[in-house]
């Protein structure tokens, strides 16, 4: 993030941050406004770590009561536009900050098609992200973790793809992303092994490179 986005945000957490409440009864502007800037500033992060996300795919967050559709999507009205959605995921600031930090991983390479199969290191990944984001900056004032996290759930399948991807440094991470162009495209056992073998197994490999099963 360089230095004038910096202020630009702060400028709209000074503005906003303290008058909005969470949950909304209706997606008040002041809402929509500090969730836009802690999405920015969550996805400055995962850039740095992970490298840009490709330009002209511009996100933002918006609050639809009521809906069932993927918390990310594409605007209707604009194809070029990408949605968070939160609504239906969050109850708090701290869990929408978890749901931000998952779902700025996949607003760097966003899929086209809610139909494309995505590689399970891209989900590992975006929980990986969340859990250290939330530990590094809700866990110390809440004195817990994550109450939505996946991780406590009954699904195995995002535990088994968090604890592979978690392995896995931010440097390595960037390349593999690098190599295959997203993370949702790396399919490749073979060339997954080349660049990660030190960190995991021949099986972590394996799973990662799987199409996830949500
Ligand atoms: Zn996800």
């Amino acid at each position: 993030m360089n230095g004038k986005d910096r202020d630009a945000l702060l400028s709209e957490f000074e503005t906003h941050g303290y008058a909005a409440s969470f949950p909304p009864d209706e997606p008040l502007p002041e809402v929509c406004a500090v969730l836009n800037a802690t999405m920015l500033a969550l996805l400055a992060r995962a850039e740095h770590l992970y490298g840009r996300a490709p330009a002209g795919s511009p996100a933002s967050v918006i609050d639809h009561p009521g809906t069932d559709r993927l918390p990310v999507a594409l605007d209707r009205k604009d194809p070029r536009h990408y949605c968070v959605l939160v609504n239906s995921l969050a109850n708090t600031w701290e869990e929408a900050f978890y749901v931000l930090a998952h779902e700025v991983v996949h607003l760097l390479n966003p899929a086209s098609s809610e139909s494309d199969a995505v590689a399970t290191l891209e989900e590992g990944v975006a929980i990986a992200f969340a859990e250290t984001a939330y530990t590094e900056y809700i866990t110390p004032y809440t004195g817990s973790g994550a109450q939505r996290s996946p991780l406590r759930g009954e699904y195995t399948a995002y535990i088994a793809a968090y604890d592979a991807a978690a392995l896995i440094t931010a440097s390595t991470l960037a390349r593999v992303r690098e190599t295959f162009g997203s993370f949702a495209h790396a399919m490749d056992k073979a060339t997954m092994q080349r660049i990660c073998g030190d960190e995991i197994t021949d099986k972590q490999a394996h799973l990662l490179t799987a199409p996830f099963e949500f």
